[in-house]
């Protein structure tokens, strides 16, 4: 088991800032980009936090991941708005994209959106926070191209999906909003990450490896000389499978963006998005009774008598605020192999982690 150290939020901000400078983006995408990231870290979702960096400094490294690259609208046609990511930096281009969304939305009461080929979006939450923050509703399906498949079907010995993650998003009139946000495997693959650089098992019944047989090893679900290729399973059975081959199709099949059973060939992580954002006052005007209405049911839910009284029932996006408000005040903990790796791709761009 390795150590952790923990880190203030805003260092890690800083550091993820002047490495996406360094490294030839603007001011701007360094800032979305580690306002993001730092937040999956605050929010408890470590594997799209900034331990992502060294992979896409990686992929830039070889050449594939280019600061030039930049989002470019296709289609902008009444509610509907499709964008080329053009494999650009993911969470600037995702965000520019969403917030364009937004406008649409709002003046519309929804907007339909199509993000084509970005690099990796991180947590895809993050994005139905945003909406919430502006009031919408948003749904919101996700493929992961550019690498080998790594989720089993339902009933399968190898994989045929990307772990597709989907994230739904309510604004509470006057409250915190409900943000549901997951990935379609039972475990996201930046999970068995984490697993792997801490030197731990992942529980059981999570992944199987090679050959098709059940582990609790997470080196199966990573690329190694000479063995075949595990997979992880799709939480929910064939339920999350079905919701899996979906959003494989929604997101990037039927525009013909970069699909999972593309041979890759570069070291990138693409990601479609398909969102819907619908004002929630076309469908109820009345604020107050909007509030009321969720709040009720709400309390209703949360009155349900825990199994463990030490668990109490939560609605989804509560763990992540409990999170935020521990880290924001003991620290972001990363193990060492993450923070070593954090510094070598620094170090490659001029930057002394261990200095902020
Ligand atoms: P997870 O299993 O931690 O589930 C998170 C969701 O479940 C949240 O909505 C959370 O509020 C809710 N939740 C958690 N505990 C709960 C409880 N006790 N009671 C009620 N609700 C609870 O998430 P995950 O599948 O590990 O996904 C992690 C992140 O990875 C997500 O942000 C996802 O978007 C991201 N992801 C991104 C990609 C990509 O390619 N960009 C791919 C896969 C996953």
């Amino acid at each position: 088991m390795t150590s952790y150290r923990l880190h203030r939020p805003e260092a890690l901000r800083a550091l993820t800032r002047a490495m996406i400078t360094a490294a030839g983006w603007s001011e701007d995408e360094a800032k979305e980009t580690a306002e993001h990231l730092v937040l999956a870290n605050l929010s408890g979702h470590d594997s799209h936090g900034i331990g992502m960096l060294p992979l896409y400094f990686n992929s830039l490294a070889d050449g594939n991941l280019k600061p030039q690259a930049k989002l470019s609208i296709r289609t902008e046609a009444g509610p509907f708005l499709i964008a080329d990511g053009n494999v650009a930096l993911g969470q600037p281009t995702a965000r520019n994209a969403v917030d364009r969304a937004i406008v649409i939305a709002r003046v519309g009461g929804v907007a339909v959106l199509n993000l084509l080929d970005s690099h990796h979006i991180g947590r895809i939450g993050h994005y139905s926070e945003v909406a919430a923050a502006a009031g919408l509703i948003s749904v919101f399906w996700v493929n992961v191209a550019g690498r080998p498949p790594i989720v089993a079907p339902f009933a399968a010995k190898e994989a045929r999906f990307g772990t597709n993650p989907i994230a739904i998003g309510l604004p509470v009139p006057g409250g915190e909003p409900l943000i549901l946000d997951f990935a379609t495997s039972r475990m996201a693959h930046g999970k068995a990450r984490v697993a792997l650089n801490k030197g731990v098992d992942v529980p059981e019944g999570y992944i199987i490896d090679g050959e098709g047989r059940p582990t609790v090893e997470p080196r199966h679900v990573f690329a190694q000389e000479g063995l075949p290729l595990g997979a992880l399973l799709p939480f929910g059975d064939h339920k999350g499978a079905g919701l899996s081959l979906i959003a494989e199709l929604l997101s990037a099949g039927l525009m013909g963006a970069a699909r999972i059973d593309q041979k890759p060939h570069k070291t990138w992580i693409i990601n479609s998005l398909f969102g819907v954002l619908i004002d929630p006052a076309r469908l109820e005007p009345d604020e107050s009774l909007r509030q009321q209405r969720i709040e009720s049911y709400l309390s209703f839910v949360r009155a349900a008598a825990p199994q463990d009284p030490s668990q109490p029932v939560l609605a989804p996006g509560d763990k992540e605020r409990a999170t935020r408000i521990e880290r924001e005040r003991d620290g972001i903990p990363l193990d060492d192999e993450t923070w070593s790796q954090i510094v070598a791709a620094a170090k490659a761009h001029g930057v002394d982690a261990e200095s902020f």
